[in-house]
């Protein structure tokens, strides 16, 4: 069976890595070279994006900012999963915010702006400080804006001004703004569902972000009650989408209640610990699932970490000979901040989690691989 991926970065990679021994082939579609390559090797083929998508037997995407013209070529392929709806809805955060009202799951206050009136009048209901986010970019935290005060109005308005303008009629610009939630921790859910509406969860991941980019996951230490109010997000969402695949829901946890922060229609970095945590990874899982196979098991096998390395050219091999750890690299040229690849380190116990991520903070600078440190120590603590 060959799979056609739109995107050809890691998540591409490793939906190929994980599922060449279930006899699925994967070809990655780059919408910004418009070639089709080989997610593993980066082999160029000579293919054009119509032939891939006449023979593809199931097409995804691995991003949600895809150009309409390609995304309209896939959905009406008939093959094209989780399809051009789920895609639109992670792609842009008005129609996602859409979804949860609809649905019924709750999220942070916010206002939609489209002109400085909304800006002032959001100030004055929502108060500040808030959180102000391109509704149709933006990803790792950029795209965004923090009012503090008052006397930030007319320069934060002036640069949302030239993002709104930017738009045009057949793809209008907007700008959501929210009120900013004194969360005590990020969590979020990776689930699949199946063409049949089967839907199996992940067990809760929680999140550090430093500078609005996800650089540690630990799964495997939530409660029941937690873990089954993100599952009943996932149930509705994905059900109110007539979802296939993976799907993450991001969360804000302030004093157990769960807001949704955003949702990505597709594999998710914080899934990443899946593939050594997990019986069957949020990356095979998605491919069983567009593809029609029956959709394995998301239970926990053992407590995980993941470490994302960001911008390093290389890791030190001492890391893989801490027991239970391993990496997954994607082959990228070094960028300042760019995701290079990732660690998992599993464990018997949170314990023995606590105890191996201490010995990685001993290989790994604090600078480039915050909070290894002292998640090891609240592990060992707890
Ligand atoms: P991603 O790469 O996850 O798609 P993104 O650029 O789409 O990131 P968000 O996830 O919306 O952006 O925001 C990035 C981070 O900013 C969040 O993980 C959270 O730490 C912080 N943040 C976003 N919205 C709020 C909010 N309303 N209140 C408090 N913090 C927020
Ligand atoms: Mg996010």
């Amino acid at each position: 069976m060959r799979v056609l991926v739109l995107g050809a970065g890691q998540l591409a990679r490793m939906m190929s890595l994980s599922s060449t021994h279930l006899g699925i082939e994967v070809l990655a579609y780059d919408v910004g070279t418009k070639q089709v390559i080989n997610p593993v090797t980066l082999d160029v083929s000579n293919s054009t994006l119509a032939q891939e998508v006449e023979r593809a037997y199931a097409i995804t995407a691995e991003f949600e900012h895809i150009p309409d013209d390609v995304l309209a070529v896939c959905e009406s392929s008939g093959k094209f999963y989780p399809g051009a709806q789920s895609i639109a809805t992670g792609g842009d955060r008005s129609k996602e915010k859409a979804l949860l009202d609809k649905s019924q799951v709750p999220c942070a206050p916010y206002a939609l702006i489209t002109e400085k009136s909304h800006f002032l009048a959001a100030v004055e209901q929502l108060g500040m400080p808030l959180v102000i986010k391109t509704c149709q970019a933006g990803y790792d935290g950029k795209g965004q804006w923090r009012l503090k005060s008052k006397d930030e109005v007319e320069q934060i308005w002036s640069e949302m001004a030239s993002f709104i303008a930017s738009g045009t009629h057949s793809a209008p610009h907007s700008i959501i703004a929210e009120k900013m939630i004194p969360f005590d921790r990020e969590v979020s859910i990776i689930g699949v569902r199946s063409k049949d509406g089967e839907c199996k969860v992940y067990p809760l991941t929680e999140n550090q972000h430093t500078n609005g980019v996800l650089t540690l996951s630990v799964a495997g230490k939530e409660k029941a009650a937690i873990q089954s109010q993100a599952e009943s997000a996932f149930e509705k969402l994905a059900s109110a989408l007539d979802y296939v695949g993976v799907l993450a829901i991001e969360f804000f946890d302030v004093g157990g209640q769960l807001l949704v922060n955003e949702i990505a229609p597709r594999v998710h970095n914080s899934g990443h610990w899946t593939q050594q945590g997990c019986h069957t990874s949020q990356f095979e899982n998605h491919m069983r699932a567009i593809t029609g196979l029956p959709v394995g098991c998301t239970q926990l096998v053992r407590p995980t970490a993941m470490i994302n390395v960001l911008g390093q050219s290389a890791i030190p091999h001492s890391v893989l000979a801490v027991p239970g750890c391993t990496s997954h690299w994607y082959g990228k040229d070094a960028k300042p901040g760019r995701k290079m690849g990732h660690i998992n380190v599993s464990a018997e116990s949170l314990h023995q989690l606590g105890e191996r991520l201490a010995e990685l903070a001993e290989l790994l600078p604090e600078d480039d691989y915050p909070g290894v440190q002292e998640t090891s120590h609240a592990l060992i603590l707890n």
